[in-house]
């Protein structure tokens, strides 16, 4: 944030002109934070406290360039490295939400990011400024400081960034603060090396996006309801391996980046180290192979967590959805129809085989398997993708279907009992969901139902409220509704 590196072409107008933009922003930042739900406050007024130490230093600066004091380092930098602690603590307080599991992954990843940059910045900008015996010793320190803090700020921008359940908009908006600061702060640190670029205004244009941006992150913060909390944890968990493509690339180039550095030092600056360069390649090399081989154990172990999934969800026998399958689609499904939007009606019905066992002892258990296979076939033709047929257990398949309206649905349903092979039959119990009788008493008045389809004669389908008398049993019959 140093105000200090503000352009020495630039009038006492500049100096102004920032301290003012600051203040703005700064005003914007205290009213955004004060919105902000007390239980989430805690980082922001850590941020805002960094902010007043940076404040305090701008305002040192504008004085001190009144009173035509030239020195460097100056209070101004004291004030302004103290002003970092805050900003990390806020950082690593917003990263404590992460998944358990996956937050040691996160930090490794930061880890290698900002131990890859602190390479660099301590052999090209550390190393130069500490070894410059022309330089007093306090510039010197002051002077090998600011690019560790750059350090430090790439890991907390590579924490906030890597966390699964961090990213939120406010979250979003705060990295991208810090990226403009550290921008700037780069510049600033090259410029000190060399005197190729002058002191530019982009910088404290960025130094200012800093804290505008800071402002934007805390006006972000929303009161999260609990379902959207909710749906963040569940997609945050369900995205399976979290070493993406993505965060592999990063993670690669981070690896290589010392690499190349010394292959372009090396061609550059000497041309007879030669030896250097072949290093410098090999290495280069060597990390590239190994992200790929990494890739291929990513790609398989995602193979196998995927088949595992259709294992755990499937019928192994007729390769239909299973109870637990079928319990968390129905609740999912209910869930989405209570929160409105979904047309039509929600039916639910069970199947029961008629006289299955019957049908195993006369033609074995084999030729018995063979037809609950066969029977998932035709009914899954039957009901499309609108229906979700699962084996309840034995001879016994739940089926939920949505459709335009209750006749069309149980028109549908009523036609699984005429695909069944071999000539057999089954009895069918089926309810309407209300939209609010919960899963379990669902299942017991569809249930109840089956049993009255049974008592009635079998072949039939009864719709739970139904009191019809019995029956024909032939097959195929009308549908019976209440
Ligand atoms: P109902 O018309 O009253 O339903 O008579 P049912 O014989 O179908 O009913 P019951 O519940 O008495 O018998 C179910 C039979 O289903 C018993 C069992 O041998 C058979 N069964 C259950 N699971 C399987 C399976 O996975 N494979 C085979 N082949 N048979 C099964
Ligand atoms: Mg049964
Ligand atoms: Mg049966």
């Amino acid at each position: 944030m140093p105000a200090a590196t503000l352009p020495p072409y630039s009038e006492r107008v500049s100096y102004y002109t920032y301290l003012v933009a600051f203040g703005l922003c700064m005003l914007l930042t205290v009213v955004a934070v004060r919105r902000i739900p007390a239980v989430q406050r805690g980082p922001w007024n850590l941020l805002l406290l960094s902010s007043a130490f940076w404040a305090t230093g701008e305002v040192y600066t504008v004085v001190a360039f009144e009173q035509g004091w030239e020195t460097y380092p100056s209070l101004a930098d004291l004030v302004y490295f103290f002003g970092y602690f805050p900003m990390a603590m806020a950082v690593l307080r917003l990263d404590r939400k992460d998944i358990p599991g996956r937050r040691s992954g996160s930090l490794l990843d930061a880890a290698i990011v900002s131990l890859s940059v602190a390479t660099l910045a301590v052999t090209f900008l550390v190393q130069p400024v500490v070894s410059d015996s022309s330089q007093p010793l306090l510039v010197r320190a002051v002077s090998s400081v600011y690019p560790l803090i750059d350090v430090m700020l790439v890991y907390l921008i590579a924490r906030l960034l890597g966390g699964d359940r961090t990213r939120t908009r406010s979250v979003l908006w705060l990295a991208t603060a810090m990226i403009s600061t550290l921008t700037a702060d780069v510049m600033m640190n090259v410029q000190s090396l060399s005197s190729l670029l002058g002191y530019t205004a982009v910088q404290n244009l960025l130094w200012l996006a800093f804290y505008l941006f800071t402002g934007f992150a805390a006006m972000a913060i929303g009161r999260p309801s609990r379902q959207a909390e909710r749906q963040a944890e569940v997609r945050a968990e369900e995205s399976g391996v979290d070493l993406g493509a993505l965060r592999l690339a990063v993670l690669t180039f981070a690896a290589m980046l010392p690499s190349l550095v010394i292959i372009t030092y090396g061609s550059w600056d000497s041309p007879d180290l030669s030896s250097v360069v072949q290093l410098g390649v090999g290495s280069a090399f060597l990390i590239s192979l190994v992200a790929v081989r990494i890739w291929g154990l990513i790609r398989q172990l995602r193979r196998q967590a995927w088949r595992l999934d259709v294992l755990a969800a499937t019928d192994p026998l007729t390769k239909v959805a299973n109870r637990r399958t079928w319990d968390a689609q129905m609740s999912s499904t209910m869930l989405r129809a209570q929160s409105g939007g979904e047309p039509g009606v929600l039916l639910v019905a069970l199947l029961d085989l008629d006289h299955f066992k019957e049908f195993n002892d006369s033609h074995g258990h084999q030729a018995g398997d063979d037809l609950l296979r066969r029977t998932a076939l035709e009914w899954q033709d039957v009901l499309g993708p609108e229906g979700l047929l699962a084996r309840w257990g034995g001879e016994e398949f739940a089926v939920l279907l949505r459709a335009e309206d209750e006749i069309a649905g149980l028109a549908r349903l009523d036609a699984l009992r005429r695909v069944v092979p071999e000539g057999r039959t089954v009895s069918l119990g089926v309810s309407r969901w209300d939209g609010r009788t919960p899963p379990g008493e669902l299942m017991l008045k569809v249930d109840q139902a089956l049993y009255e389809a049974k008592a009635r004669g079998r072949n039939r389908m009864v719709v739970a409220g139904d009191s019809g008398g019995p029956g024909p049993a032939e097959r195929p019959r009308p549908v019976q509704v209440a």
